[in-house]
């Protein structure tokens, strides 16, 4: 057996199968069948009923071709029944009359036309197109059989009268309507494969039975209208009819177009309201997200009124004044600022309410309720609260004091001196700035200030270490600070320089009295580190009444007024006047030229013979330094040494003095050298002039002066150690000088570098000896080798005199300890004999030689001794250097 075309297992889809499934994919085996047999069934009847019209006069098939056509039109424009998914083809008329008037086979054509036109418009569907138009004409067929046969036999019996008819055509348009439906449900019955259902009858009946029915009666009606008075006025009719159903149709349309706007409108309005729901549901939600958010923000929130008064204030901010959030609520907010902060809060509330501005941001202090200060950044702006009537303000305050602590302590930082916490240069140049500024503008605001020095701190430094010296400071400034007067300022302006700005003074005394009070206060003695330290401050004082315009110059009248203290003998005061000026500027100017002396290499050197005194020969030279300035001519050593001290120059001159002796030196004894090995060769000839006493080399020795900065220096061994190596000369032909005062004050510090220096075999000598304070039992211990008796005490020998006794004893002390005694100054014959006589080693005067240039200096090398010459020079002035004059 062949498969069933369209059948789910056909294993290889033929051109039936693909038709079927392009078609009715939806069509089983049996509704595919029952389509199929309907169909046929449908086309044999329509076929049939053409065919059997074929034969009638050309009157009747036009009439009914006009019948079709007018049935198809009819179906073409339905009226729809409003409120309702049915619709009413009024073609059922004419096919209804097409039946009564020309039989079933007429009303199965236009049956099946009118099918045909009303499934094209109403199903996209092929197999519903197809298979409509085939029920129809067979449910006509069948029905429109059964009608004529009823009405014939009707007839026949003498009952067919009008009202039969009518009743008759009614009935049958029934059985017409039910076939259909009968005939169409089956389909969807058997796709689905359920079983047929009575209710699938009353389930459509309603409103199209009814229509169907009352087509009927309109056909019949129709008809007998066309019995009794023949075709003209059916014609007549017809038109009429159309137009009503035109008119229907049409109504029926607005109809509905109305309602579908209607419908459309209330739609809208739904979405609408819809819409305005959804609205307040959102508003509400943000309402809420807003609470939330300004309840739990960490930052502190209120709402306020235009004149700050709070609305409502979040746990944030009733936090950060240490206050409930009830305490806040309908007061300023004003009330929590301190008191300083009000006035420029007030203005920017007045401005919001002026409409100036919409918001402002302030840096604020607010009191919290222990009554500390917190610092808050504050941001204040219009705010429309969701769902409130009136605008009002929002606050937002974030609690910066963390920020405004660390840039207070960093500016702290930047204007204190770290070890003393007093105010530092930059901070008191402030102040003073603003002083000068007012002293400018309101007469008899007088102001004083004061520098201040300290005259032994850097001894304390080094001897002691710098945490005593930190010790010393901090105690020293707490001292001054307790002798000023409230609203006196003291700063620490680096080192041991102090500086304090008295203010409003009435009369320069005020200052004064101010100074003399600081300098008790600090004479008194400090207890640093185990030690009980006296000390001393130099002050300067210079007055507002000068006129300044600048803080720099105040500092600097100060400065130098200080330093005119120190130089008149230190501990105390000196107050600035005008000439001090030109005495600083000298200085300064002296102390540029100094050192672009230094740094051209154009200091020189003198060397002053050093003699013994009892054979009278050479026994070396001190080396002293000579500065000859181009504008000023030659300046004393005394003049610009302390300058070269203060400006920290000494290290550098020294330096130049050590290498500079050491090679000539080192040149003189080669020449020395190259003298006596002549003469020794002299000697041994038969002439017999004397040799050289001794017979063996000389050794030369060179004595360099060194500084209090020297002994202090880190490195000075070193640079000892390399002057010699580098000229080459043996380390006890070079001599240090070293002043009985910065010896002994320095003493603790330098002791190393001495030792180490007396181990390398460089010889150390005294000066100046006996105008200190050197304690005899020192003495004894510390590697000197020399010492040398201050001139002053040469000047005044006479005998019996209390400095002869006084010479006698260093002589005495210097032998019992095995140092060398060297007298310094000696003018006189008498001082050169009675030193001669106490039997003093060496010595060194204008008596012998006074300072001479280095050619002068070779030429004495290999003369004869001082005793033999035949006449000693008499005593020059002592700044005059003539050696020409003074040996010959
Ligand atoms: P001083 O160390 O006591 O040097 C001796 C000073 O006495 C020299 O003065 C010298 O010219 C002077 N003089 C020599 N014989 C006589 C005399 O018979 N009668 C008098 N009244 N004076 C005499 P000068 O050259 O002016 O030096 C003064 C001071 O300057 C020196 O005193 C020394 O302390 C210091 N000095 C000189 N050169 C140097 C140097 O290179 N380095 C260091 N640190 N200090 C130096
Ligand atoms: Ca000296
Ligand atoms: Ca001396």
């Amino acid at each position: 057996m062949s498969p069933t075309p369209g059948s789910a297992d056909d294993p290889a889809p033929g051109p039936w199968r693909r038709l079927h499934r392009a078609l009715m994919p939806d069509y089983n085996r049996k509704a595919t069948a029952y389509w199929w047999v309907v169909v046929c069934l449908g086309v044999a009847a329509v076929v049939g009923s053409a065919m059997s019209l074929a034969g009638e006069p050309t009157q009747v098939i036009v009439q009914v071709a006009v019948g079709v056509a007018v049935a198809m039109l009819a179906g073409i424009f339905p009226v729809r029944v409003p409120h309702s998914r049915n619709s009413y083809a009024a073609g059922e008329i004419f096919i209804f009359l097409l039946l009564l008037m020309h039989g079933p086979a007429a009303a199965t054509l236009a049956a099946a036309g009118e099918a045909a036109v009303g499934s094209m418009r109403t199903s996209k569907r092929w197999t519903s197109r197809i298979i409509s138009p085939a029920v129809a004409a067979l449910a006509m067929l069948g029905s429109g059989a059964l009608l004529q046969a009823t009405l014939g036999a009707l007839n026949a019996s003498g009952l067919g009268n009008a009202g039969v008819v009518v009743v008759v055509a009614m009935v049958f348009a029934m059985s017409y309507f039910v076939t259909i439906t009968l005939l169409l449900t089956a389909v969807l019955r058997l796709k689905r494969d359920e079983p047929f259902q009575l209710s699938d009858l009353f389930g459509v009946f309603g409103w199209v039975g009814i229509a169907y029915a009352a087509s009927a009666t309109v056909s019949a009606l129709l008809f007998l209208v066309y019995k009794q008075t023949g075709i003209g006025v059916l014609m007549g009719l017809l038109p009429l009819l159309a137009m009503l159903l035109a008119t229907l149709h049409y109504f029926f349309r607005q109809q509905e177009s109305t309602e579908v706007a209607r419908l459309a409108g209330a739609e809208a309005a739904e979405r609408e309201a819809a819409n305005a729901a959804r609205h307040m549901r959102e508003l509400e939600a943000s309402e809420r997200r807003f609470h939330s958010a300004f309840t739990h923000a960490s930052i502190g929130m209120a709402l306020l009124n235009f004149d700050g008064r709070v609305l409502q204030a979040n746990p944030a901010l009733a936090g950060l004044l240490g206050l409930q959030r009830e305490a806040l609520v309908q007061r300023p907010v004003q009330d929590f600022v301190v008191a300083e902060d009000r006035a420029k809060l007030a203005e920017q509330f007045s401005a919001i309410t002026r409409e100036v501005t919409e918001g402002f941001a302030l840096q604020l202090r607010c009191r919290h309720r222990d009554g500390s200060e917190v610092w808050v950044a504050s941001h204040c702006s219009f705010f429309s609260e969701p769902g409130a009537s009136s605008p009002c303000l929002i606050l937002q305050v974030q609690d910066i004091s963390a920020r405004r602590k660390a840039e207070q302590d960093l500016h702290h930082l930047a204007f204190h001196d770290s070890l003393t916490g007093l105010p530092n240069r930059r901070r008191f140049h402030e102040l003073l700035a603003v002083a000068v500024q007012r002293a400018q503008e309101v007469p008899g605001d007088e102001f004083a200030v004061m520098f201040l020095d300290f005259d032994r701190f850097k001894l304390i430094n080094d001897s002691l270490g710098h945490d005593a010296g930190d010790a010393f400071l901090v105690q020293v400034s707490r001292r001054i600070q307790d002798s000023l007067r409230p609203g006196d300022v003291v700063a620490r302006l680096g080192g041991d320089e102090f500086a304090v700005l008295a203010q409003r003074l009435s009369a320069e005394a005020q200052a004064v009295m101010l100074a003399e009070r600081m300098m008790e206060m600090l004479k008194r003695p400090f207890h640093v580190a185990g030690t009980e330290l006296m000390t001393s401050a130099s002050i300067g004082i210079t007055f507002s009444k000068f006129g300044y315009t600048s803080p720099e110059h105040v500092l600097r009248d100060a400065d130098t007024a200080m330093y005119k203290a120190k130089g008149s003998g230190k501990a105390r005061y000196a107050l600035f006047d005008t000439s001090l000026h030109t005495e600083v500027a000298q200085r300064l100017r002296l102390e540029g030229d100094l050192r672009h002396a230094i740094e051209a290499g154009t200091l020189t050197l003198a060397y002053q013979p050093i003699v013994a005194l009892a054979s009278g020969r050479l026994t070396g030279f001190e080396a002293l330094v000579r500065w000859k300035h181009p504008a000023d001519g030659t300046i004393a050593p005394g003049t610009f040494l302390p300058i070269a001290e203060e400006a920290g120059m000494m290290v550098r001159i020294t330096d130049f003095v050590l290498h500079c002796a050491c090679h000539q030196l080192r040149q003189w004894q080669d020449e020395l050298d190259r003298q006596q090995q002549v003469q020794g060769a002299a000697a041994a000839s038969p002439s017999g002039i004397a040799a050289t006493p001794g017979g063996a080399a000389r050794l030369l020795t060179m004595s360099v002066n060194v500084s209090g900065h020297d002994l202090a220096h880190p490195a000075f061994v070193a640079r000892v150690s390399r002057a010699l190596i580098e000229s080459g000369l043996q380390a006890c032909q070079l001599t240090l000088e070293l002043t009985e005062n910065i010896l002994m004050s320095r003493l603790e510090g330098a002791l190393g570098a001495l030792r180490e220096l007396r181990t390398l075999g460089v010889g150390l000598a005294v000066d100046d000896f006996g105008t200190g304070y050197s304690s005899l039992s020192h003495l004894a211990t510390l590697p000197i080798d020399t010492l040398k008796i201050d001139r002053s005490f040469v000047a005044r020998l006479k005998v019996g005199s209390r400095e002869a006794a006084v010479v006698r004893s260093i002589i005495l002390l210097g032998s019992s300890l095995g140092k060398s005694v060297l007298a310094e100054g000696i003018e006189t014959e008498s001082q050169f004999g009675q030193l001669n006589e106490m039997g003093c080693d060496l010595g060194q005067g204008f008596l012998l030689a006074p300072p001479l240039t280095a050619e002068q200096a070779e030429a004495l090398l290999g003369g004869a001794s001082w005793r033999e010459r035949p006449s000693r020079a008499p005593a020059p002035a002592p700044s005059e250097i003539d050696a020409q004059t003074m040996l010959h």
